[in-house]
């Protein structure tokens, strides 16, 4: 190896250009309109200040060209302040992936969002009169016309909705639920715990898979406040079961004057069956069966924005309301605008339609068949050489603690690198701008037609095509 020079050093050392400099290089101009000044200017220091380092080091500088360095400072602009909330592709086959966003609005409810952030809005105000208005007022008759629900309260999302429910009516109290219903719904959401939290003690009955009202009847006391039916949304018990039917429970605690509610977790507004997919419980059964309070999420089945949705009796949701804990809880405005518009795609009988997961739901085999066959022909000969696609019959999920157990044909294009591992090939296609998500399986990398559209088959169809060149 030979010595550098203390004098070739500094010489490196000066031909370096000034921050100034490479802020004035026409290529990096024309990123100035991308980035604030302050982030470019920190960027092409870093970038200097690297060289420099370099240089102490000994290594010799390659010449300074504009493109290449400009190309350089852009992958460290962008890496640096890029949003990091952005899009991706779902190719998983989880229609209701909650984490990649739940469920995607209908493009009606989002303008209406839109329009609500762009313009100041009768949120709160009775544009009829002085009175003052409340935000409910919005989706209130909505939801009255499509369940038949006397009242409803919409908060932040359905675990809020919960909590709220079993704060208000039953602080102080035991509620009853069926052991077979304890569910953990994600995280650190456990029944058991939001009890806790929520002043009420946990008055469990029955076995894991029976119970019988007689279990629920035997377990009432002057300290019950509350009877609780839990969806079990994201588990399906199967075999040797038993449960009590809503219709059963509100008959017991109307014998006891105690409320009767239901968590249904994804609270479907449309009958699945006739998509031929198993029933889902309808919120307007559980409001006709009588339940005192019924709650669910706005972003599972109904398709609509994060969201929790309480409806029920008159004097119990107005206790609901005026819990301080409410306005904690309280729906945001862009929420509420794409709630409202959601609701008003039902209300039209447009849903299966223009609800993009109840469109997916309700897509004929065919579209994937054709997505998928289209995808194959994007990825071009090399790609197609180096990963051997397949396409096959395969199963997706609704996911999101929707439709359990439920699978749903789809097709599957399956690829199986000839010379790298799936597993580089999974990361390559995560690392794609926009990042595109698979799943392995069998060894296999597997596309799930069902959950991408026909415009995102050419960004997949093209970072496949570089990825075969790396290969
Ligand atoms: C998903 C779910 C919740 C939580 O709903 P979020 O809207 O995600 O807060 C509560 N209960 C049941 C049964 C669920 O399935």
């Amino acid at each position: 190896m030979t010595e550098v020079t203390r004098s070739e050093r500094e010489g490196w050392l000066r031909s370096l250009p000034s921050v100034d400099e490479v802020l004035g290089w026409e290529a990096v101009k024309a990123l100035a309109g991308a980035y604030p000044r302050w982030a470019l200017v920190e960027c092409v220091r870093g970038f200097l200040e690297e060289k420099r380092q370099e240089i102490l080091q000994g290594k010799k500088p390659a010449p300074m060209e504009e493109q290449l360095v400009s190309q350089e400072l852009v992958e460290a602009a962008r890496t640096r302040f890029a949003a990091t909330l952005c899009r991706v592709i779902n190719a998983t086959g989880v229609i209701l992936h909650t984490n990649l966003g739940r469920a995607l609005l209908a493009p009606r409810a989002m303008e209406r969002a839109q329009e609500i952030a762009l313009y100041y809005s009768n949120l709160e105000y009775d544009l009829r009169g002085d009175l003052r208005g409340n935000r409910q007022m919005h989706v209130q008759p909505l939801l009255h016309e499509l369940t038949g629900a006397e009242a409803s309260l919409v908060v932040n999302n359905n675990a809020a909705a919960l909590f709220l429910i079993i704060n208000t009516v039953a602080e102080g109290k035991e509620v009853i639920v069926s052991r077979g219903e304890l569910v953990e719904i994600g995280g650190s959401f456990r029944l058991p715990e939001i009890m806790k939290k929520g002043g009420a003690l946990l008055r469990e009955v029955g076995t894991t898979n029976k119970t019988y009202l007689s279990d629920y009847e035997e377990a009432m006391s002057p300290q019950t406040g509350l009877l609780l039916k839990v969806h079990t949304s994201n588990f399906r018990l199967s075999g040797f079961t038993a449960a009590c039917s809503l219709g059963e429970l509100v008959g017991l605690g109307r014998r006891y004057q105690v409320p009767v509610a239901e968590d249904l977790g994804s609270g479907a507004m449309v009958d699945l069956s006739l998509l031929g997919l198993p029933k889902e419980p309808l919120v307007k059964e559980s409001v006709e069966a009588g339940a005192d309070l019924v709650c669910f999420s706005g972003d599972k089945l109904l398709g609509g924005p994060q969201a929790g949705l309480i409806l029920g009796r008159d004097d119990l949701v107005q206790r609901l309301g005026k819990n301080p804990l409410a306005r904690a809880m309280r729906l945001d405005k862009l929420s509420l605008a794409c709630l409202e518009a959601t609701l008003r795609i039902y209300l039209q009988g447009e849903a299966m339609k223009e609800i993009p997961v109840l469109s997916a739901l309700s897509a004929p085999l065919e579209w994937m068949e054709q997505r998928a066959q289209r995808l194959v022909e994007w990825m071009g000969p090399v790609a197609r050489r180096a990963f051997a696609p397949q396409i096959e019959a395969g199963e997706a999920e609704a996911g999101g603690g929707s439709l359990p157990g439920v699978l749903i044909p789809t097709r599957w294009v399956t690829l199986r690198p000839s010379s790298l591992s799936v597993q580089w090939l999974e990361e390559g296609l995560r690392n794609g701008n926009p990042p595109i998500l698979t799943r392995i399986k069998k060894g296999a990398l597997i596309l799930d037609m069902l959950t991408v559209t026909e415009e995102e088959l050419g960004p997949i169809g093209n970072q496949l095509a570089y990825l075969a060149n790396l290969a």
